[in-house]
């Protein structure tokens, strides 16, 4: 497995290894992450093995993306163990670039749609897309993968990273991956490492929310005012910062439309913000 921090090395390694002796050309499966791997990581970059020829993941705590304030100072560092990760999962290269690789000063800026970046997470957290968008579209032109993944669980960030591919015409395929949940129900997050026993106790409450809501939809419940009013009852006491039902085009919806709908929910545990939904 290599490791490489240098953009420009990466890059060309890459186009070395695209091309076998016969000419032909291989396919480059791209996981970007922020560290402190998880299964649900792992997740990722087995289905990028399974699909591709080369596997590249990412690991880098975008700086632009935080907010003041906000924890990027304390982010999850865990480097030597993530690289073992990846060589047991049969990682090709580790791109493991420092801020200083990838921004520099007076750049050119790329900015989050003024809807769809600043509802929902983008409420609490505005101009956070604009990090996540500008680091994701260096990452691709650094690495020009065939397929990129996305966990679900990010699901506005997915969903934008998505638009800007299309919007962009950018030549690059984004395979959307299920969340991966411990054994009781809770997502797993790099974050999850901030949560006190009690807290993660409290935490259950996102799953068990969004549970309800599957009942529900079982018993043809599907009106979005009525299932989110009992999500909102089931994550008490939490501070909830929204409980929504979405079409796949984040559009708020009234009712649920099996094989075209997300709920999501994001609500504060302590003081980590946590985030889950279910595709529908
Ligand atoms: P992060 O390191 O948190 O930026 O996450 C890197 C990628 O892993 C993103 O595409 C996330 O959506 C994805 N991811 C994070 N948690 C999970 C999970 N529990 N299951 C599947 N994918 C995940």
């Amino acid at each position: 497995m290599k490791i490489i921090s240098n953009p420009l090395e990466l890059k060309q390694y890459v186009k070395n290894k695209t091309r076998d002796s016969l000419g032909e050309q291989k396919s480059i499966g791209f996981v970007p992450t922020m560290g402190a791997l998880h299964e649900g990581h792992i997740s990722l970059i087995k289905k990028a093995k399974e699909q591709n020829d080369i596997v590249v993941v990412s690991i880098f705590v975008n700086p632009t993306q935080f907010l003041a304030g906000e924890d990027l100072d304390t982010y999850p560092k865990k480097d030597e163990a993530d690289k073992k990760i990846c060589e047991f999962s049969g990682v090709d290269v580790v791109f493991f670039p420092r801020a200083e690789d990838i921004y520099s000063e007076d750049e050119v800026s790329l900015l989050a749609p003024k809807v769809r970046g600043y509802v929902l997470e983008g409420t609490s957290r505005p101009g956070h897309f604009n990090g996540v968008l500008t680091v994701v579209m260096k990452l691709l032109h650094i690495v020009s993968p065939t397929r990129a993944y996305f966990g679900k669980k990010d699901a506005q960030q997915l969903h934008l990273i998505m638009l800007m591919v299309q919007q962009f015409f950018m030549d690059v395929e984004i395979v959307p991956v299920d969340t991966l949940r411990e054994s009781d129900g809770l997502a797993l997050s790099s974050r999850n490492v901030y949560l006190s026993p009690s807290q993660r106790e409290e935490a259950l409450k996102l799953s068990a929310s969004l549970h309800l809501a599957h009942k529900m939809l079982r018993q043809n419940i599907f009106d979005a005012n009525i299932i989110t009013h009992k999500m909102r009852e089931c994550l008490k006491p939490l501070e909830v910062e929204y409980v929504v039902v979405l079409n796949r085009d984040f559009e708020l919806i009234e009712k649920v439309e099996i094989g075209n709908s997300v709920i999501l929910v994001e609500a504060i545990v302590g003081k980590t913000r946590l985030l889950d939904n279910i595709w529908l």
